[in-house]
């Protein structure tokens, strides 16, 4: 627990050149991700991940629903294709995602037996990047077999509530940490500790703090954005821990921009949507 583990995030030229693709750049180069989330009755995680990705530059954007909501992907985004879903209700086949360059699993998906068989089969078989969050990382407290099975790399992005299903309560931000390193090296995955000053570590234990974002930005649907400018930049960026910071601190720089037009109070994940534009052209 050197102090050399722990630094604060700042946008560098260095940075800024990864998001970069050639003039000639065909939709191939910038990356083809897929987003399994949502269900039944609940698509708007669904819908603001992958406005997000859409938002944050990738090439060609997969969506999994089931049949019953497919229109409402169709006509909310036009850009994506669609994998459908053999079942109405539940998300729970395999869809040939492995052409994927990433893959996000989670929001809002629920806890089907099918989709925990899913999970598991996506954990055993899936050669991209991955991204889990929400009831996926659910999934993985109540099924800890299935820990074992995270591929190296895996970008996992709880909220302290969800990160304490992980790994025990804990009382203070300092406990907090000890487990996020001892987490992180355990399983060799990256881990988005999510919060005010959201902690990001990597496989060897090493912290990165986050400084942009606000309180305007607790509000649901907010971490469902942050996996879509995950997917959005991952393809580009080729490294999980690089990926996860700048994914964060983006995150939370159209939070503030949010915050400066609209207020902590009117600000959504919508208007941080619409926000990307400046927060990209910050870093472009
Ligand atoms: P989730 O709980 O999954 O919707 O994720 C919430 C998102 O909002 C995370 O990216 C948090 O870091 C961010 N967030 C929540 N509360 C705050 C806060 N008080 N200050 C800054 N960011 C926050
Ligand atoms: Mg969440």
């Amino acid at each position: 627990n050197c102090i050399s583990d722990y630094s604060i995030y700042e946008l560098t030229k260095e940075l800024k050149l990864l998001l970069k693709v050639d003039s000639i750049a065909h939709k191939g180069i910038r990356g083809r991700a897929t987003i399994i989330a949502g269900g039944h009755a609940k698509m708007g995680a669904v819908i603001l991940a992958a406005k997000g990705t859409l938002h944050s530059g990738i090439g060609l954007l997969s969506v999994q629903v089931c049949p019953l909501c497919i229109d409402i992907i169709q006509n909310q985004i036009p850009e994506a294709l669609i994998l459908e879903d053999e079942n109405d209700y539940v998300l729970g086949s395999f869809l040939g995602y492995n052409k994927q360059d990433v893959l996000v699993f989670g929001p809002a998906i629920g806890f089907a037996n099918k989709t925990i068989k899913l999970l598991e089969e996506i954990l055993k078989t899936f050669k991209g990047q991955l991204i889990l969050d929400a009831d996926a990382i659910t999934i993985l407290a109540k099924n800890r077999e299935m820990l074992e099975l995270l591929p190296e790399g895996t970008i996992l992005t709880p909220h302290h509530g969800e990160f304490k299903r992980l790994v025990g309560n804990y009382s203070n931000n300092f406990e907090a940490l000890m487990q996020l390193k001892s987490f992180c090296k355990h399983h060799k995955v990256v881990v988005v500790l999510k919060g005010k000053f959201t902690a990001v570590c990597n496989e060897k234990g090493q912290v990165s703090f986050n400084t942009t974002g606000n309180q305007g930005m607790a509000k649901g649907g907010s971490g469902d954005l942050l996996c879509g400018i995950l997917a959005g930049i991952a393809p580009r960026v080729q490294n999980p821990f690089e990926t996860a910071k700048l994914a964060v601190y983006l995150h939370g720089f159209s939070g503030d921009i949010s915050l400066k037009e609209y207020g902590e109070n009117y600000m959504t994940p919508s208007t941080m949507i619409s926000n990307l534009k400046d927060t990209f052209k910050k870093v472009e």
